[in-house]
């Protein structure tokens, strides 16, 4: 692997997520923070179908990667801007748990920390599917399937809250 301090190909892995470069750079592989909304109308889930990899063409909940300088609530109403052009402000977002997962892009396993937040609407709002999404639908929370999304921590977050609302 190249080093970005010194442009050499010496970058070598050294333990879990560390790796060292014979110029004395130490690189941490870091878990990358990413966000998604459990965004609920009544009984209906919000579901978003990928465009693209990893995961394209399997569900997903809308969100993504947070950007450097961004909290939690800032990248996820940018996200369900850009995705849906939805407008949501931090205030209404409500706090539902983590989730660890695993995304491989162009060769390399990502670590991210997945956070999900609960948006509960009380109307439909227009909504379009953009950027890196395909194609949107509600569905009664009770009928979506694990099976069909994309990543392990959807599915988790798909279970904690069908076991929530079931009570
Ligand atoms: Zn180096």
């Amino acid at each position: 692997m190249y080093c970005p301090r010194c442009g050499q190909p010496r970058l070598q892995h050294h333990a879990h997520h560390e790796y060292h470069c014979q110029c004395g750079f130490h690189y941490f592989h870091n878990v990358a923070a990413a966000v998604a909304a459990l965004i609920l109308l009544g009984d209906e889930l919000l579901v978003v179908r990928r465009a693209r990899d990893p995961g394209k063409g399997l569900l997903d909940f809308p969100g993504g990667f947070v950007d450097p300088g961004e909290t939690l609530e800032q990248a996820l109403c940018r996200e369900l801007g850009e995705e849906l052009a939805l407008t949501v402000t931090p205030e209404q977002l409500h706090w539902f748990g983590s989730e660890s997962n695993l995304y491989p892009y162009d060769g390399i396993q990502y670590h991210t920390c997945d956070g999900y937040f609960l948006l509960e609407l009380t109307t439909r709002p227009q909504l379009a599917s953009q950027d890196d999404i395909s194609d949107h639908h509600w569905t009664p929370w009770h009928q979506l399937q694990e099976a069909d999304f994309a990543f392990d921590s959807s599915r988790r977050a798909l279970r904690r809250l069908q076991r929530a609302r079931a009570k």
